[in-house]
């Protein structure tokens, strides 16, 4: 059984880290007062805890002993400046059935198993499965074939064009990651992102995609200085933890000769949300190389109004999900109103994504949003073939 005590980093940070410390040592207390005597309890690391159970009868016999840990932590702790802590934990069990198992194994499948709690909600037990075991397998097996494919040259980038609403004019574009799987084809970010973001491999992929982005761009436009291009790269909530990020971006920047206001990293507005302040410095010091920030997927996450202005931001994209239902659905028209006015007021430019019919084309044009992207115009393209639009592009 692997425990992990739930949001246990936001008590360390708020109460400190001794008290964080005793409350440790108060919930080991309390889980070895409730394992049978032949269990054994081991604190596996931070607020990590494995309990062995041998000789178990079934599967009944554990799942009653979770929740006799889980009844013990009704109780609150006591913490030394006299409040009262509630603690509660996410439990993955792992059984070793008929044929004795390498002890690693057993964990990792406890410990698969503890995150699918963490996922469904925390609080709760759950039990590895095949089903999880394949789900492991094949994380495994993409994980490996990412960091090979970074070494091997397997990315590539795409790039999908920004237009100009008022004027149709193409005046840059968002680079988007693709990755050429040797087996499976080319496949889109939202296949292996999530999973470089969970092993980090997101930190090296990113800066690949920024370097790759800027070369491409070059390549399409011999002088930026004489014909501007606003080139749109997506960075990672986990980038911003990277303490060289801003040197980093200025080293390509320069190395690349690209002008830093043509460049716009696009953060999604659910990673901002979360614990906003180190971010926020984060952002400041981009902002002091001269590029631009936008806001992606706005209208998806739950940052307020009022906390946009807080952050150092210059275009917010307005999500597809909402351009989508702008003619159909009269919320969502009322929504995307509210976004552009609201941000014009901020005096902030908006853009909206997903756009793929004239119809709201149309609307978007009447709303006075100043940039748009979408399959009406057209799909991301490999850079030889957006060049050929950039060259010679189409009214629409
Ligand atoms: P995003 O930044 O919001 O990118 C827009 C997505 O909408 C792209 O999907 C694009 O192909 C798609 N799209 C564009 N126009 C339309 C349209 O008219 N209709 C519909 N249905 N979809 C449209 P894609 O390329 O699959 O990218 C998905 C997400 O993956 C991106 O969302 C971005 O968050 C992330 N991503 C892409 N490239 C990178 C990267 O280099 N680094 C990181 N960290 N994330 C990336
Ligand atoms: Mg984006
Ligand atoms: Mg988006």
């Amino acid at each position: 059984m692997f425990l992990d005590v739930d949001r246990f980093k936001v008590i360390n940070d708020s109460l400190g880290h001794t008290v964080g410390d005793a409350l440790l040592v108060a919930f080991a207390h309390r889980l070895a007062a409730v394992v049978r005597p032949e269990d054994t309890v081991a604190r596996f690391g931070g607020d990590e805890f494995v309990v062995l159970c041998e000789d178990v009868r079934d599967e009944a016999a554990v799942r009653a002993l979770a929740k006799r840990i889980t009844a013990s932590l009704d109780e609150p702790f006591l913490v030394l400046s006299g409040g009262e802590v509630f603690l509660t934990a996410s439990i993955g069990l792992a059984i070793d059935d008929d044929h004795p198992r390498a002890a690693e194994s057993l964990l990792r499948d406890a410990d698969a198993a503890m995150y699918r709690a963490k996922e469904n909600g925390r609080d709760r037990l759950e039990v590895f499965d095949a089903e999880m075991r394949a789900a492991s397998m094949l994380r495994l097996s993409l994980e490996n074939d990412l960091r090979r494919a970074l070494t091997r040259d397997d990315l590539v980038m795409h790039y999908q064009p920004t237009v100009d609403l008022a004027t149709g004019a193409i005046i840059g574009a968002e680079a988007l990651i693709r990755w050429n799987h040797p087996t499976r084809g080319l496949l889109g970010p939202d296949e292996f992102i999530p999973v470089a973001e969970d092993t980090g491999l997101v930190v090296p992929i990113g800066f690949w995609a920024l370097e790759q982005a800027l070369t491409d761009a070059r390549r399409l436009v011999a002088d930026p200085s004489q014909r501007p291009f606003q080139l749109a790269v997506n960075l990672s909530g986990r980038q911003l933890t990277v303490a060289h990020l801003v040197e980093d971006v200025a080293g390509l920047l320069t190395r690349h000769a690209w002008p830093p206001d043509q460049l716009c990293l696009e953060l999604t507005e659910s990673m901002i949300t979360d614990d906003i302040e180190p971010a926020v410095e984060m952002l400041v010091a981009l902002k002091a190389l001269g590029l631009l920030l936008a806001i992606d997927d706005f209208g998806t996450g739950y940052s307020s109004l009022t906390r946009l202005h807080r952050l150092p931001v210059d275009i917010v994209k307005v999500d597809q999900t909402f351009v989508a239902g702008l003619q159909t659905d009269d919320d969502r028209h009322a929504i995307v109103t509210a976004i552009v006015r609201m941000v014009h007021a901020l005096g902030l430019r908006t853009s909206a994504e997903g756009i793929e019919t004239a119809g709201q084309l149309a609307e978007l044009q009447a709303l006075g949003c100043d940039w748009g992207q979408g399959f009406l115009f057209s799909q991301a393209l490999p850079v030889e073939e957006f060049a050929l639009l950039l060259a010679d592009p189409p009214a629409w």
